[in-house]
């Protein structure tokens, strides 16, 4: 199992501690109620890609659970960049997380004084580099995402129940991913990367209305990567039929950056390789991020 490195040091309510010492009260809200959100950032060559995107998503997500972590976005960033900073690294994956904090054993968030935040600046490597090179199996959950009306998938809550439970169905099934629709059957989104398809040089991804995280690699891909290759994204209601037609589909996420489908289940997806235009764009997403990632 991959350890996180002792001597990682952990940015903890304003102080850096070590791996072992860094850890949250049992009576901590975030670990009995799943009450507190997180975001994932990579930090590419010494920069971080969408740091800002990135926090004002996380301070929404804050907001909308009524969670004030006590801290500036301006001074999360600080903070973010001192941990990369002091970690020495120049390349890896930033989890910055927000808690209700400490609590009595009743769900009221508001009797928790203080929230805790921390920030944690390691490594993630979620898929081989088989996997890129020739793309990856993915299952259709039978468990349907969360509706927007029950949990606003936007916000990126510490409760990640329903994703996981469509993860073990792909992980019985032998694969790592899993492509979850909304209970109206529209394709929505995987469990934690959102999806493409490619029909006749068309790339279309699912509309917020279907109950997406709106994902900023998702947004990189529609506002810089495609336009730059000279195609628009359209986002749009899709069908399961239509994914199955596909010539080409792709995933997108911060972990897992940007990576093609060949099987959905037992059907092979185009020619059951990696996409000719999801291998440039993935192409464009590498050269962009390593040279010079975008950080607003
Ligand atoms: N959907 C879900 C449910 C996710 O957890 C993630 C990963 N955070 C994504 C999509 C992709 O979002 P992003 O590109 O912002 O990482």
């Amino acid at each position: 199992m991959p350890q996180v490195a002792a001597q990682t040091k952990i940015w903890m309510d304003g102080e850096f501690v070590d791996t072992n010492k860094a850890s949250i009260s049992v009576f901590d809200h975030g670990l009995l109620y799943g009450d507190g959100c997180f975001e994932g950032i990579r930090v590419y060559n010494g920069r971080i890609l969408k740091l800002h995107s990135h926090i004002v998503r996380m301070f929404e997500s804050a907001a909308a659970l009524r969670l004030e972590p006590g801290y500036t976005i301006d001074e999360i960033k600080e903070a973010i960049r001192e941990t990369v900073a002091i970690n020495d690294r120049h390349d890896g994956y930033i989890r910055v997380v927000f808690t209700r904090g400490k609590g009595s054993l009743g769900l009221n968030p508001f009797l928790c004084p203080k929230p805790s935040v921390f920030i944690i600046a390691e490594k993630i490597k979620l898929y081989t580099d088989e996997m890129y090179e020739e793309g990856m199996s993915i299952v259709v959950a039978k468990r349907p995402r969360l509706p927007i009306e029950c949990l606003d998938p936007q916000i990126k809550s510490l409760n990640y129940l329903n994703n996981i439970l469509a993860k073990i169905e792909a992980i019985d099934a032998g694969v790592l991913e899993a492509l979850m629709l909304n209970i109206d059957g529209e394709v929505a989104e995987c469990t934690g990367d959102n999806i493409f398809i490619i029909k006749d040089g068309k790339i279309s991804t699912p509309y917020t209305e279907a109950g997406i995280l709106k994902g900023i690699t998702r947004q990189f891909v529609i506002n810089t990567i495609a336009p730059t290759l000279g195609y628009t994204v359209e986002e749009r209601s899709i069908s399961l039929d239509e994914v199955k037609d596909a010539d080409e589909i792709f995933l997108t996420g911060t972990a897992a950056e940007i990576i093609g489908v060949s099987h959905i289940g037992q059907g092979a997806i185009g020619s059951g390789k990696v996409g000719s235009i999801t291998k440039l764009l993935i192409q464009e997403f590498r050269q962009r991020v390593s040279t010079h990632a975008p950080e607003d």
